[in-house]
């Protein structure tokens, strides 16, 4: 890895701040960006020009390897501020590594962590009135990496741009979410990219989560490419079930994303004595505790929404409903995991940290 911890990070300020602008009780998500952002250059084999300036277009040329062969990761993180107006962010060592671990898969070098870290919490700092008190309300946070360098030959890269952007958010999906289940169209394979965040990965799920809409459905959970045999994750969540008691959820493996939230509950779960089975899911059976009501929970965990819960699912033209629960799994962990990225209660972990 290049670190260039000696080389200093390069701020220019906007003159004037556009967050008076916003109507925060209106935001659609990743819509709204604040008044900086972050910009690093990969070149002649080293990170450097480390700058935080105003957020604004890029000039890139068309031939930058990116347009051609999708040679791009990103991640996903979030900031929040407490009623002291202190600003927190939630295990962000794990997003860190993760964007890491998604490069060396996409050929792309990995970042420093020095400079990752001086940049993120030097721009949250400088934007942190564009993050609103309240439950619910956050500061997403949006690092990626693109491959700039102009020629349209298939090979990887040999120049890179690394970028943090920040957009206000409001809490992501309001109601439960109705689900399909994939029984044609696949999210990845073995051996392939699936555990990256890679960019094509969410352009390749466009279309067949769109099939699933118009049949009323928001969101797919995809199955193993092979037999369509096995539940693995949905579009940007990790998905749990609760079949009576039982916390149920896949591993994660080279097509799963190993989602922060995921092993956020799994964590608070495994705190709380539950009975918890980390292994393959059977379409079959989760269908079969459907049937039978031994089914009591179906949920998302990721960063956007936090948890998601799962009001339905159709499987090969049935629709399963499910049972609203009150004081389900779904709402306890949502509790409990949004108390700790607020500072409304101890962080036995210790994931949360201050900015
Ligand atoms: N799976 C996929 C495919 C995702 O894009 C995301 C969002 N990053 C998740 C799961 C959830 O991961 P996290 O909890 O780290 O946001």
């Amino acid at each position: 890895m290049n670190s260039s911890s000696t080389q200093k990070l390069d701020i220019q300020k906007v003159a004037t701040s556009r967050v008076g602008e916003v109507d925060f009780n209106n935001l659609t998500f990743g819509n709204t960006f604040t008044d900086h952002m972050f910009e690093c250059d990969y070149k002649d084999g080293i990170w450097q020009n480390a700058t935080i300036k105003p957020y604004g277009p890029l000039t890139i040329s068309p031939a930058a390897k990116v347009f051609h062969y999708g040679q791009a990761v990103f991640e996903g993180m979030k900031a929040f501020k407490d009623d002291e107006k202190r600003v927190w962010l939630f295990r962000p060592v794990e997003n860190f590594n993760r964007i890491n671990k998604s490069s060396v898969r996409m050929a792309i070098p990995e970042f420093p962590k020095d400079i990752f870290f001086e940049a993120l919490t030097t721009l949250v700092k400088m934007d942190k009135e564009w993050i609103q008190t309240g439950l619910g309300n956050s500061l997403y946070i949006r690092p990626f990496v693109i491959a700039t360098q102009v020629g349209v030959s298939a090979s990887p890269s040999t120049e890179y741009k690394f970028m943090i952007l920040m957009s206000p958010a409001q809490a992501y999906y309001t109601g439960d979410v109705r689900v399909e289940i994939a029984e044609h169209y696949s999210r990845s394979a073995n051996g392939g990219v699936g555990a990256a965040k890679a960019a094509g990965n969410y352009g390749a799920q466009f279309f067949p989560t769109n099939l699933a809409r118009e049949k009323g459905f928001q969101q797919v959970i995809w199955t193993d490419a092979n037999e369509h045999k096995l539940l693995e994750e949905a579009g940007t969540m990790n998905v749990f079930f609760r079949v009576n008691d039982t916390l149920i959820t896949a591993p994660v493996s080279d097509r799963i994303l190993d989602g922060v939230t995921r092993k956020s509950v799994l964590a608070l779960a495994e705190r709380d004595n539950l009975t918890i089975e980390v292994r393959p899911v059977l379409v079959a059976e989760i269908v079969e505790a459907a049937k039978n009501g031994s089914l009591k929970e179906i949920f998302g965990a990721g960063t956007a929404a936090v948890i998601s819960p799962v009001s339905a699912f159709s499987y090969k033209g049935t629709v399963y409903e499910l049972e609203k629960q009150q004081d389900g799994f779904a709402s306890r962990f949502k509790k409990e995991l949004m108390d700790i990225q607020y500072n409304r209660s101890e962080d036995p972990f210790g994931w949360r940290f201050e900015v």
